[in-house]
């Protein structure tokens, strides 16, 4: 058994949450070295108390005030703020694994810390893949850090591939990965009716319970859409070797064929305590507190056809993947911006998809040489879809 020290960057949010799930069940096994989380100080303060982390790092110095001051009482958890201190402990060389847990292009610079320090690095964060693809690769390789997938779909598809041949799946015989999806609340809908929905329908999974950002995503299908991105990135393949599959039931989290006919699916209970304990424990296998899979009360498996017409933003990110350079961070950022605003009710659903194709029309593709330039076009996207929602709000 190998004994793991924990950086958990995002522990307050729905990943971080069942994380510290699957870390409590082994305490032999895990330790936690830093607990970090946005604004949320009396929330982060709690987890403190009963993992006895010995960093706390919160996103700003406000948050980090209140945190210090409800942790007055425990001298031996020191406090952070910031971005630095975010990257300070996702790079600090007491852990040796960070889950990085954070959402949207706010976790990318603590997550690119951990992997330029080589960590066993669990990414749920998908965002931070999608904007920087071919460089946080590079940095992947460079530093030799581990690189795990938690993402539901991603994890499935690396437990159906040798282990040894992930950045190479032609070697491996691998000729398809069918990527699975929900398809999401609205999958029924009328495009008429996308018109009307409101944050609460959207947020209210029918399978998974997850943060509002990704709930969104995955009833505009956007987040299948960079899930196809990052399954470009982790796996070493380009999007004509992925195929989405709409399965209502999201028990089989994804599949890979083989050039001899085998396609080798990983099927379990939608509860991300799974993907996270694999890769906490990888290559071993340890309980998560999952419900055994019950097939004979489900009965029934379904498959269809993404819908691109009613649900645009897959092929938005499929176009934007195929652009290449900076297009798939200014896709990110114009979906980030977009989902804002419908979450604060200011964008109705069905125009998220247009904001985001707008934003790519105005915003040009250049190479993504350096992160540098992949900041700079995100932000020019981020205000260029601010504007784009004003133009449709008069
Ligand atoms: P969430 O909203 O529940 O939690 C987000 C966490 O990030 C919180 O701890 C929050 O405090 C922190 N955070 C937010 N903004 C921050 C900032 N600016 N600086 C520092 N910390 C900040 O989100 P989630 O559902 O747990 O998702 C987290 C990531 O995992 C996302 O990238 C998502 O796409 C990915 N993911 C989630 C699931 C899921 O089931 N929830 C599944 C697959 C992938
Ligand atoms: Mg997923």
């Amino acid at each position: 058994m190998t004994k793991r020290c924990i950086t958990l960057l995002g522990a307050t949010g729905s990943i971080g949450l069942s994380t510290l799930d699957v870390v409590r069940r082994h305490p032999e096994r895990f330790s936690v070295y830093a607990l970090t989380a946005g604004t949320r100080a009396r929330e982060l303060a709690a987890l403190c108390r009963e993992f006895r982390p010995r960093v706390a790092v919160m996103a700003d110095s406000c948050a980090a005030g209140e945190l210090a001051r409800l942790l007055s009482d425990c001298p031996d958890i020191q406090v952070l703020a910031g971005d630095q201190g975010l990257s300070a402990v996702a790079a600090a060389e007491d852990a040796d694994t960070v889950m990085a847990a954070i959402v949207g292009a706010a976790g990318l610079a603590p997550t690119l810390a951990a992997v330029r320090a080589g960590k066993r690095v669990l990414l749920a964060n998908k965002e931070a893949l999608v904007m920087t693809g071919q460089l946080f690769m590079d940095a992947v390789a460079d530093s030799g850090a581990e690189l795990l997938p938690i993402d539901s779909e991603h994890n499935a598809i690396f437990q159906c591939m040798p282990a040894d041949k992930i950045r190479d799946p032609k070697a491996a015989g691998i000729t398809r990965i069918l990527l699975t999806a929900s398809g999401g609340p609205f999958r029924t809908f009328a495009a008429e009716q996308l018109r009307e929905v409101t944050p609460a329908q959207a947020c209210a999974h029918p399978n998974w319970s997850m943060g509002q950002k990704i709930s969104v995503d995955s009833a505009t299908l956007m987040n299948k859409g960079l899930e196809l991105i990052e399954a470009c990135w982790l796996f070493n393949t380009t999007p004509e070797h992925v195929e989405v599959h709409v399965h209502p039931e999201s028990i089989i989290h994804s599949m890979v064929e083989y050039a001899d006919g085998s396609v080798l699916a990983q099927l379990g209970s939608p509860d991300m305590r799974t993907p996270i304990a694999n890769g906490l424990a990888w290559p071993e296998r340890i309980e998560a507190g999952v419900a055994p899979l019950d097939l004979f009360s489900i009965g029934k498996f379904h498959f269809e056809r993404p819908d691109l017409q009613r649900f645009p933003c897959l092929r938005l990110a499929a176009e934007a993947f195929a652009s290449g350079g900076t297009a798939p961070a200014v896709l990110n950022a114009a979906n980030e911006v977009a989902v804002a605003a419908f979450l604060e009710g200011r964008l109705c659903f069905a125009d998220i998809p247009v904001i985001i194709e707008r934003t790519l029309a105005v915003i040009p593709v250049v190479t993504a040489s350096d992160f540098e330039t992949i900041f700079t076009k995100d932000a020019e996207a981020r205000e260029c879809a601010r504007e784009q929602i004003s133009l449709l709000s008069v």
